[in-house]
């Protein structure tokens, strides 16, 4: 079955034996006990079932689940490992997990922040206590490029697990677990969502080994898993992702190289320019090159802000992966200890039509 076929069929379980078209909801928290039954919604429900048989496919992968946020999903991977294990995670990870790293782990796990672009860096840094190798590309906001294949190359041992994270590029255009990863993250509140109204999160694994159970204990046991009501909502998007992915890339490479050549723009980052460091690699590793870019506004933070403000059509606003178009001054989110350039514009093309996306990017630009 191709990505598109299962997107709309894969996520139908039998509940019913009116045969609905799609599947029903079903808010009931228990089940009545017989051979067989659910029990319990917490450790399983059918919207849930049928949202993570639908994921497991898309990412290639042979089980799923679905947690009631992305970072929900991120803290269940730091969770299941023993305390005074080593991760390795990049320099410039998703901040909302560096956090957890930080705030939440930092007397329970060791970590080493590493700049990724460089996967030599990796082996470099291992230790006898790692137990996590943790990915993110493209990053957010630089659309930095990690070559998968090659940093899963710099690890050796089995018990040194890999986590992707790979919600900018979305199964569409990466499946990390073909490329040598053990695990898949998502942020589903993004493009598997696309409509900015589910916060939801998945991991996605490609065996069902021991991490994997004690991964599945602290979903089901720790119980921050996502209502039936948010899985069917996800079902429901999912079935066009491919289509709206197809959209965002077609958008976003079109206003990078347009950016690329206007004079007030210092510079594109987009991984489909051929100009981008990560480039050469994201060919290899991805299929299309995600709806995602930012740039550096020629100007002061001011000056940026005031261009944000002339868009009609790019809402400022945080997130990404909905169908409207997004633009922020990410340094203004992130806070005083950002070290995002104060005139970089992160923005999330949307499926609006691109002459309208255009020639409201013009007028602004023009002021
Ligand atoms: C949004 C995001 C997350 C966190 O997901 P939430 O659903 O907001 O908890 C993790 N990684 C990336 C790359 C994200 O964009």
């Amino acid at each position: 079955m191709k990505f598109e076929t299962a997107a709309i069929h894969g996520g139908q379980i039998n509940t019913d034996s009116h045969q609905p078209v799609v599947q029903p909801l079903t808010l009931s928290t228990n089940f009545v006990h017989h051979e067989g039954s659910l029990i319990y919604s917490r450790a399983a429900n059918p919207n849930r079932l049928a949202l993570e048989a639908l994921l497991a496919k898309l990412e290639k992968g042979v089980s799923a689940a679905a947690f009631s946020s992305g970072n929900a999903a991120g803290m269940a991977v730091f969770q299941a490992l023993a305390p005074g294990s080593h991760i390795i995670a990049p320099d410039d990870m998703y901040h909302g997990l560096r956090k957890q790293l930080t705030t939440i782990f930092d007397r329970i796990l060791e970590v080493s922040f590493v700049d990724m672009t460089e996967v030599d860096n990796i082996r470099s840094v291992i230790k006898e206590n790692t137990k996590l190798l943790w990915l993110e590309t493209p990053s957010n906001p630089l659309l930095k490029i990690t070559d998968i294949r090659g940093a899963c190359a710099q690890v050796d041992s089995k018990e040194i697990k890999i986590v992707v994270d790979n919600t900018f590029a979305s199964p569409v255009f990466q499946n990390p677990l073909d490329l040598g990863a053990d695990i898949v993250m998502h942020s589903a509140t993004k493009y598997f969502g696309g409509h900015s109204d589910i916060l939801g999160g998945a991991l996605i694994t490609g065996s069902k080994d021991a991490f994997w159970e004690k991964i599945k204990n602290v979903h089901e046991t720790g119980g921050a898993v996502l209502s039936p009501f948010d899985c069917y909502y996800l079902v429901r998007s999912i079935k066009t992702l491919a289509y709206r992915m197809k959209g965002h890339a077609e958008h976003a490479g079109i206003i990078a190289t347009y950016l690329d050549l206007h004079d007030k723009v210092e510079a594109v980052y987009y991984p489909g320019l051929v100009t981008h460091p990560g480039h050469e690699i994201a060919t290899t590793q991805m299929t299309g090159f995600g709806g995602m870019l930012s740039f550096l506004f020629k100007g002061s933070a001011e000056e940026t802000d005031r261009f944000i403000a002339k868009l009609k059509f790019f809402t400022n606003a945080t997130s990404l992966g909905g169908v409207e178009s997004l633009i922020e001054r990410r340094a203004a989110v992130e806070g005083p200890d950002s070290k995002t350039p104060p005139n970089l514009v992160r923005m999330s093309v949307g499926l609006e039509h691109l002459d309208d996306l255009l020639e409201d990017l013009d007028q602004a630009l023009m002021g």
